[in-house]
């Protein structure tokens, strides 16, 4: 009998709330609490403190070497989840772990094993390079802070073996950040990321502000980490979070969908060739075609903010088919295989 494979990434009934109702989640009791109590509280908590969730009961599993990408809206919760992986927002309930281990862990040897193991990129024109060092520096400076190679010349072979795994020349570590072309700093970002032994990469916008030249190149290196031989190891699992469904189409082996913080379609790459949720069709409809107006390409209606989420499920105000129930009871994520929550969707057949 083989042991199931820890999953790289494991969300589980994820919940980050919004600074302004921290204070008030934070009044409700000890942040330290079981994740029972916690999640318990939140289940009672009235309805205004609900409503501020940036991440509601996210859920989602990334295997060894996967690549998923997360497609939603600007402000459905994507850069959220990259700041809880990044631990740069407070997790308020449920579990965030890389290869078994919390995200959260308070142990020192539990933080440098996250942090050597779950690398977060972020949508950042610079990314978090000092435009007057050189990438080289940068990169050394990152192998100190995670306490990784001490002999230089294993540092140095560590570095040259990020860079290869990110396509990015070797001529690149003496050029100062300022004077990189955006492709290939982002794919500097990408080295940095690799220079630990990451098991997930979690990379929000992947392309964005890149030409269609540099995008193209860096999802290649993106998709060549999962599962290649490397210097780096079998290679990482990715997460992406990203708007653009071409993205997804171009890394993805799943996609799920994001809407106010909650999945509500999750599948194979055929959710982006067969939607199944009005979300999903709507996101799909409204990316840029050159065949089509953009007149003709926008959602219906506004993305509520967290403030306002409404009731139900939290898609109906702009949903076209929506029916009386939507408006009162939440949907669940159902299915095998392919899960979408939708009551239509959802609905028996009938006889
Ligand atoms: S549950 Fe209702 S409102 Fe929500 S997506 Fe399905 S049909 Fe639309």
């Amino acid at each position: 009998m083989t042991t199931p494979a820890v999953p790289a990434l494991r969300i589980d009934r994820l919940v980050v709330r919004a600074a302004e109702s921290s204070a008030a989640a934070a009044a409700h009791g000890p942040r330290d609490l079981p994740n029972l109590a916690r999640f318990l509280m939140d289940a009672l908590a009235p309805d205004a403190e609900r409503a501020h969730k940036l991440l509601d009961r996210l859920t989602l599993e990334v295997a060894p070497h996967e690549r998923v990408v997360l497609l939603g809206e600007e402000g459905c919760g994507k850069t959220t989840l990259a700041r809880a992986c990044a631990r740069l927002v407070p997790v308020d309930a449920g579990t965030l772990e890389v290869a078994g281990v919390a995200v959260t862990a308070r142990r020192r040897g539990d933080r440098l094993q996250v942090r050597r193991t779950l690398a977060v990129v972020f949508d950042d024109p610079e990314h978090g390079f000092d435009p007057r060092r050189t990438i080289g520096d940068a990169l050394r400076e990152a192998c100190r802070a995670l306490a990784l190679a001490g002999r230089s010349e294993d540092r140095e072979a560590r570095l040259a073996s990020a860079m290869a795994s990110a396509s990015l020349p070797a001529t690149a570590a003496a050029v100062r950040a300022g004077e990189l072309p955006a492709g290939l700093r982002a794919r500097a970002a990408l080295a940095r990321a690799l220079l630990g032994t990451p098991a997930v990469i979690v990379i929000d916008e992947p392309s964005a502000r890149l030409d269609p030249l540099e995008r193209a190149s860096l999802l290649e290196a993106l998709g060549r980490l999962t599962g290649a031989e490397g210097a780096v190891g079998r290679g990482p699992a990715v997460l992406a979070l990203t708007q653009r469904p071409d993205v997804a189409r171009a890394l993805a082996q799943r996609v799920g969908v994001l809407y106010l913080g909650a999945l509500v379609e999750l599948g194979g790459v055929d959710v982006l060739d067969a939607p199944r949720h009005p979300y999903t069709r709507a996101l799909l409809e409204a990316a840029p075609r050159r065949s089509r107006p953009a007149s003709a390409r926008a959602i219906a209606g506004e993305l509520p903010s967290v403030a306002e989420r409404p009731a139900g499920c939290p898609f109906h105000p702009r949903c076209p088919d929506a029916i009386a129930r939507c408006a009162t009871e939440r949907p669940l994520l159902i299915g095998e295989g392919r899960v979408v929550a939708c009551h239509v969707v959802n609905a028996p057949p009938p006889s």
